[in-house]
């Protein structure tokens, strides 16, 4: 590729909105260009990244035996009601109606359509096992995009779905698939760790989450570096031997009872005299049907004029606070595109393990929002004082210094970003779906699955955050737009230049090297930092200097200085 074909766009500053290193990178070394909230372009540039990324997992899938597919980006409801997730999946999900009043959905994950087309196709046990993929767009309107790709709305996934006849046939397709992942993250070239995931309502310990670690990262991970334990915070603390720590998490980890709860259910969750004073609460009113199902629930946080005591406050003696009830942590999560830390104690519909988290008391307030566009209030509080950033610690099941689980050492704690998460699913989807083959008796049996995330477009967010300095990005070779730029110094003056640089351009394109030759003709400084920002690992200078003794020179984006290198040996360095 030739610079002068290509296209190039860089900025001297980030736009303002961007918040953290990789989408002020990303966005000022022209990847991506912003359309609307969490919605991006992929410029020329950063489509180069994003293919890298695809070819590595498709050749990682295909070689493990996963077929490939492309299911469609809007699909009917009909299949998302078969399984009750058009209802009850909250406003992540993207509902949309056609001309005729149907509706549809923007997928955010595929289980329904796929699990529709192994119960048409799967017939038999010897069709088994099967494991499809797809690398297909997905939209989940997030109550927070954020991060650039990181969090995006619209985005890219690989999505697989593994098929088996019985529990253990699945499991294996599942380590046949965690063992994939290694393999595509090891060839990325990225620092990350794989954790045990809390596998829900589901169930058994098949969940385990690739987390790129990062310090930026909105997860939290709890590792012992003596042995290879290693977990995310939830699965570590719904694991955690020794209990809850410190008063407060004490108190958090009481059952709620379901349903209706006063003030004063708050107060002894919370572990607080009832004369406590609270400047907001989170609440909850659930729209019922004739039948007195809920059919919709809107989360509000109510902010106090004032300061209030718990007994003032008493859901029963306030008459405005009828047919409100405590928001679950669920729900708060999802309106508020937070973790209910300190505000978890709140919800009251399960017994409560999280507590404040780190990431949050530094921010020392919470940032909160009702369910309205641009209505977020900052500095909300239980009016009980806020743990000092050193407490909060304290206030976890599980900190480091805990012994870690397997009895090994001690735990410790990182923060990651989740580029992959594989899954034993078992056979919820196809149960509700009736989703069935014939066994060698000719009976049916439901299939057992399995599904595995990989997120295309988080992907490069994270090797950035991993692998940057103040100049721009560093990639790691195997997902850099171009492995290798030539930069021709001096182009339009020297013929020795201009012919050097285009028969080693040449030489480097024959020799399969992801190439580009800067032949824009800019000065050497803006050449060099446009290079450096977009963060290409191999950089060939030629200049009529060296050239007169045969050499050119070499730097690698991490190297402090260029060094002198013969022209005829470039290619050992770069390939
Ligand atoms: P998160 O916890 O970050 O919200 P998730 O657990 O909801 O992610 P999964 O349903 O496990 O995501 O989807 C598989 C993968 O898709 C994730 O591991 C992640 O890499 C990627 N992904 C999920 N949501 C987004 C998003 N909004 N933007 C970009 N990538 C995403
Ligand atoms: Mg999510
Ligand atoms: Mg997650
Ligand atoms: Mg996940």
């Amino acid at each position: 590729m030739k610079a002068s074909q290509f296209f190039i766009s860089t900025l001297k500053e980030a736009p303002a909105d961007a918040e953290v290193v990789s989408h002020k990178l990303m966005m000022r070394a022209g990847l991506i260009k912003k359309l609307g909230a969490g919605i991006y372009n992929y410029m020329p540039m950063g489509l180069r990244v994003i293919r890298k990324v695809e070819a590595i997992v498709r050749e990682e899938m295909n070689r493990a035996g996963a077929v490939e597919l492309t299911m469609p980006v809007v699909q009917p409801a009909e299949l998302w009601q078969e399984t009750g997730r058009f209802e009850k999946m909250g406003p992540e999900l993207l509902r949309i109606q056609d001309r005729h009043g149907r509706d549809f959905v923007v997928q955010p994950t595929s289980e329904e359509v796929i699990t529709d087309i192994a119960r048409q196709e799967l017939r038999s046990y010897k069709q088994l096992p099967k494991n499809f993929y797809q690398i297909q767009t997905k939209f989940r309107d997030e109550r927070r995009p954020r991060f650039g790709l990181m969090r995006g709305r619209e985005f890219t996934m690989k999505d697989a779905y593994s098929f088996d006849r019985d529990p253990s046939a699945a499991k294996a397709s599942y380590q046949v698939m965690a063992q994939a992942y290694r393999r595509i993250f090891d060839r990325f070239g990225l620092t990350y760790r794989a954790v045990a995931a809390d596998s829900g309502a589901i169930g058994g310990d098949l969940s385990e989450e690739f987390q790129v670690i990062a310090a930026t990262g909105e997860d939290a991970i709890v590792y012992c570096p003596q042995s290879d334990y290693a977990a995310n915070m939830e699965k570590a603390e719904a694991l955690a031997p020794s209990g809850p720590r410190g008063t407060a998490a004490k108190a958090l980890t009481k059952t709620a009872t379901p349903g209706k709860s006063t003030c004063a259910d708050v107060a002894e969750l919370l572990g607080v005299p009832l004369s406590t004073t609270v400047k907001s609460l989170v609440l909850a009113t659930d729209e019922t049907n004739d039948a007195g199902e809920i059919v919709k629930t809107q989360v509000w946080l109510l902010l106090l004029r004032g300061d209030h005591d718990m007994n003032e406050i008493k859901v029963a003696k306030v008459p405005w606070l009828e047919g409100f009830r405590f928001a679950t942590l669920g729900e708060i999560d999802e309106h508020f595109g937070c973790k209910p830390g300190y505000l978890g104690p709140i919800g009251l519909k399960k017994p409560l393990k999280i507590v404040a988290d780190r990431e949050v008391a530094l921010m020392a307030d919470w940032i909160c929002g009702a369910n309205e566009v641009d209505f977020h209030i900052t500095g909300v509080n239980w009016g009980r004082d806020l743990p000092e950033p050193d407490a909060v610690a304290d206030l976890r099941n599980v900190v480091a210094g805990d012994r870690s689980p397997d009895g090994k050492g001690e735990l410790a704690i990182e923060r990651g970003i989740e580029v992959g998460h594989v899954f034993y699913l078992g056979t919820k989807y196809s149960r509700a779906m009736n989703a069935t083959f014939l066994d060698e008796n000719g009976k049916p049996q439901p299939l057992e699955m399995g599904c595995y995330g990989i997120g295309i477009t988080r992907l490069p967010a994270a090797a950035i955050e991993q692998n940057h300095d103040e100049r721009g990005i560093i990639w790691p070779d195997a997902i850099a737009p171009f492995t290798v730029v030539v930069c021709p110094v001096g182009m339009d003056r020297s013929e020795a230049v201009k012919a050097t640089a285009e028969s080693l351009y040449a030489d480097l394109l024959a020799a399969g090297v992801d190439v580009i030759l800067d032949d824009r003709g800019e000065r050497p400084g803006a050449m060099f930092a446009d290079w450096e920002l977009i963060g290409v690992p191999h950089r060939v200078t030629i200049g009529d200097k060296s050239l007169k003794d045969g050499m050119v020179e070499y730097q690698h984006r991490r190297d402090a200085a260029a060094t002198k290198v013969a022209v005829v040996d470039i290619l050992a360095h770069v390939k």
